[in-house]
């Protein structure tokens, strides 16, 4: 394993990159935790500003950054949920690219390695089924998820040449559908939204006839695959989540059931564009870096849920 001493991590004080500043944390690094609050929250990460390892960087990606020392870059920052990402679409696109070349200036110049946060929804609503990183996807370039499928799209393609051009030790992570504690309660995500209206005793908002799957991972497994990419030598891109597929209906019945909740479940209108699939292939996640996902979705779905009842 890398041993990483002053680590930068994007998007610090989101769901993700909170989870992970606290896995680096605990693991004795000297954190870095960079964000603008646009989907972030300081409750997430006020418990770690007492270690005298963590400090907080208030500051906008869109904009260069300089920096004396970095070991490690973990660069998270972009809003994920698609009510959020869709609500200024252009910032999306400016945090995708422009942040993305701003970070890897940033990379090239202090000779940090940098891991980027991309997505299943490179692979849009994909024909292909599971999905491998050889698939090239299927994304409407032009529809309202484009500003988040293309940026990251994008963001890829920066990291490669700044890896064939300059020689920037890259990592890429195609993360799947990740839930657990530190998601915000108006995140807009299925888990989140399900599990805050089950508790609170709302009808559970089910998109279209809700026949459409997602793949769900739990918080710490996904971590734990970052931490391992970040320290492996495997370059281009790497499927992280858990192959464990479910129907969106599915998932609204489980946590009716695990939340005791009386709530009903109500049949809202399909989003554009709405993948209709999506399950990820992790052989090379398991080759690559001996890594697949170890909690249940009762287990995970579990934590979450009393994560939930303790902050509404
Ligand atoms: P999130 O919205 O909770 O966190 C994103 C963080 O980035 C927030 O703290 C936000 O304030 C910050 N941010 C956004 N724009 C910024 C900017 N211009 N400058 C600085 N900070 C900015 O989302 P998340 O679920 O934690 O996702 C983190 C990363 O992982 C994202 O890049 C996302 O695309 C990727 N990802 C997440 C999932 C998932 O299921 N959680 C799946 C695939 C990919
Ligand atoms: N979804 C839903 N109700 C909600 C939130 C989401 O039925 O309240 C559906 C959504 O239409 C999609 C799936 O759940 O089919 C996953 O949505 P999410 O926004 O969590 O992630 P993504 O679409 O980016 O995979």
């Amino acid at each position: 394993m890398v041993t990483t001493r002053r680590v930068l991590v994007t998007g610090g004080a989101g769901f993700l990159g909170s989870n992970l500043c606290e896995r680096l944390i605990h693991e004795g690094h000297a954190v870095l935790c960079l964000d603008n609050f646009y989907t972030g929250k300081n409750e997430n990460i006020a418990h770690l500003l007492k270690n005298p390892n963590f400090q907080i960087l208030q500051h906008d990606i869109i904009e260069p950054l300089e920096l004396e020392r970095i070991d490690a870059i973990y660069h998270l920052a972009c809003p994920a949920s698609p009510p959020h990402y869709q609500a200024d679409s252009v910032k999306t696109l400016k945090t995708s690219v422009f942040g993305m070349v701003n970070m890897l200036e940033l990379a090239r110049k202090t000779g940090a390695r940098i891991l980027f946060a991309s997505t299943s929804e490179v692979y849009g609503d994909p024909l292909e089924h599971p999905q491998k990183e050889t698939y090239w996807g299927n994304v409407n370039p032009i529809g309202i998820r484009a500003c988040y499928d293309e940026g990251k799209r994008v963001a890829e393609a920066f990291c490669m040449d700044y890896h064939r051009q300059y020689n920037v030790p890259i990592r890429i992570a195609r993360i799947f559908n990740t839930y657990g504690p530190y998601m915000r309660a108006d995140d807009g995500r299925i888990i989140s939204n399900f599990v805050t209206q089950a508790l609170r005793g709302e009808p559970l908002t089910v998109y279209g006839d809700g026949s459409q799957t997602r793949s769900f991972c739990y918080v710490d497994d996904l971590i734990e695959g970052l931490v391992r990419l970040m320290a492996s030598d495997y370059v281009g891109p790497v499927n992280l989540g858990n192959p464990d597929e479910y129907s969106v209906y599915t998932m609204a019945q489980k946590i009716i059931a695990l939340t005791e909740s009386q709530s009903a479940i109500v049949l809202k209108p399909l989003p554009e564009d709405d993948p209709k699939q999506r399950k990820p292939d992790i052989s090379l996640a398991k080759e690559v870096l001996n890594w697949q996902p170890i909690t249940s979705l009762g287990d995970g779905l579990a934590k979450t849920i009393l994560y939930f009842k303790s902050t509404l």
